[in-house]
């Protein structure tokens, strides 16, 4: 990865290398952690943070659900995100910011009360998260062996670092397999999602993806099934079989990170012209024009650090 010059934490912007914590931590034993993952794209106008505050308000929202209490307000860690990029002074790629809440040193065994919140936003340039050539001709994807915990004992739409586990071992299996990521199934069989993407089909014109039932509460999926809907295209949320995504037309990802990925394979199928296809195409477009604040009627998305 490529180092920045400053790390927030605790309310204050630490030198990159200095921002440390013990080998004690509970985090670092128990798991329980929560995470965001923000985008800040390098427009005409300077770095601005895509829906800034909805991911900061799902940040506070994750560490509420897993039992930790964050000492910071949503405006607090807003204002130290767009002040952490104004003090690295980003010079070229568009940037990944990380906020991390996490257990730190003072209590060991399993319950964690007690245990010291420690808060922490990283920022670095990052590129494509699947690759400039995934974006342009597609991925392939492969149906991992794990299934996405059941909501009777996780709890999948908090962005805990627990999480990750899951998403970790599909991730490894599917690249050792020659795919590029893994997609999830819930333990009923429906789609879930990908290790760190949400997932959606197109069938017979009609934009299709599931419902969070096993999944985070997305950002870019909001945003775009808006954008589909602004375009007129039919969007059903309703679970997808296996089966259903081997026929699928089109594919694709959506995440912070992921963006709007094609998929031109699944486990050996290929996905409709085994390449982009062009609803995949013509919302990636938009998405890039809005991220990037190219377009007016989705500019109150972006947040300047000017
Ligand atoms: N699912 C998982 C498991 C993820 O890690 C991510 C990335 N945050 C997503 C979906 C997409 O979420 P978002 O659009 O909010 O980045």
């Amino acid at each position: 990865m490529d180092a920045a010059k400053y790390i927030w934490m605790n309310g204050e912007f630490k030198g990159w290398f200095d921002a440390q914590t013990h080998v004690l931590s509970h985090t670092l034993h128990y798991g329980n952690g929560v995470i965001e993952g923000t985008k800040a794209y390098k427009t005409a106008k300077g770095y601005a943070i895509f829906r800034l505050n909805d991911h900061t308000v799902r940040l506070k929202e994750s560490a509420k659900m897993t039992l930790m209490d964050i000492p910071y307000s949503v405006e607090e860690l807003n204002a130290a995100q767009i002040e952490l990029i104004r003090k690295n002074e980003f010079q070229g790629d568009n940037v990944y910011l990380r906020p991390l809440a996490f257990l730190g040193y003072g209590v060991m065994g399993v319950y964690h009360k007690g245990a010291p919140v420690e808060t922490v936003v990283a920022a670095w340039e990052w590129g494509a998260y699947l690759g400039e050539e995934g974006m342009k001709k597609g991925i392939k994807l492969k149906i991992a062996s794990m299934t996405r915990p059941a909501n009777t004992s996780n709890m999948g739409k908090a962005k805990a670092t627990a999480n990750y586990l899951n998403s970790q071992m599909a991730k490894f299996e599917a690249i050792d397999c020659g795919y590029d990521e893994a997609l999830l199934l819930d333990d009923q069989g429906y789609v879930a999602e990908a290790s760190g993407a949400s997932f959606f089909m197109v069938k017979n014109g009609k934009l299709i993806t599931p419902p969070n039932d096993n999944s985070l509460e997305s950002i870019t999926q909001k945003t775009v099934i808006e954008m589909a809907e602004n375009l007129g295209i039919v969007v059903e949320r309703r679970r997808i079989t296996r089966e259903e995504v081997y026929i699928a037309d089109e594919a694709f990802l959506t995440g912070t990170a992921a963006e709007i990925t094609p998929v031109r394979i699944v486990d050996a199928r290929e996905i409709g012209c085994g390449s982009r296809g062009a609803m995949t195409e013509k919302l990636q477009t938009l998405y890039f024009d809005i991220v990037f604040g190219r377009n007016k009627e989705y500019e109150h998305y972006l947040t300047y650090v000017n």
